[in-house]
């Protein structure tokens, strides 16, 4: 069964504002039946920038031999370093966090 809601211009300003930081466009244009062009114009039209791409390759852990096997605690137990500096960012509307510089990095 397929369902359809129908967004006015002010709900779908509304959705966007109360999702846009933990949803990716592409998810958001999904639940209002848009395209991930348009909802990225309206964002940026109502100035809410994406700093973070949400790329793999921008967080420090994808090259770090630590994010292998018995790994540090982040890679294991998803808890957050000590001494780590890192963005809380959000991937395919999961919390996730850009790590720029952590103590425990094996290059
Ligand atoms: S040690 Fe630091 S950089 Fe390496 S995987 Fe763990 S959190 Fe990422």
């Amino acid at each position: 069964m397929t369902f359809t809601y129908n967004f006015t211009p002010s709900d779908t300003k509304a959705y966007i504002r109360e999702n846009w930081r933990r949803m990716t466009d592409a998810r958001m244009a999904a639940d209002m039946g848009m395209t991930e062009g348009q909802v990225k114009r309206i964002r940026q039209e109502m100035k809410l920038f994406k700093k973070d791409t949400g790329q793999r390759s921008d967080t420090l852990c994808w090259r770090c031999r630590n994010a292998k096997g018995n790994g540090c605690r982040w890679f294991r137990f998803h808890m957050p370093i000590k001494g780590w500096k890192a963005a809380l960012r959000c991937v395919d509307g999961n919390e996730s966090y850009r790590v720029r510089e952590c103590p425990e990095f094996v290059g």
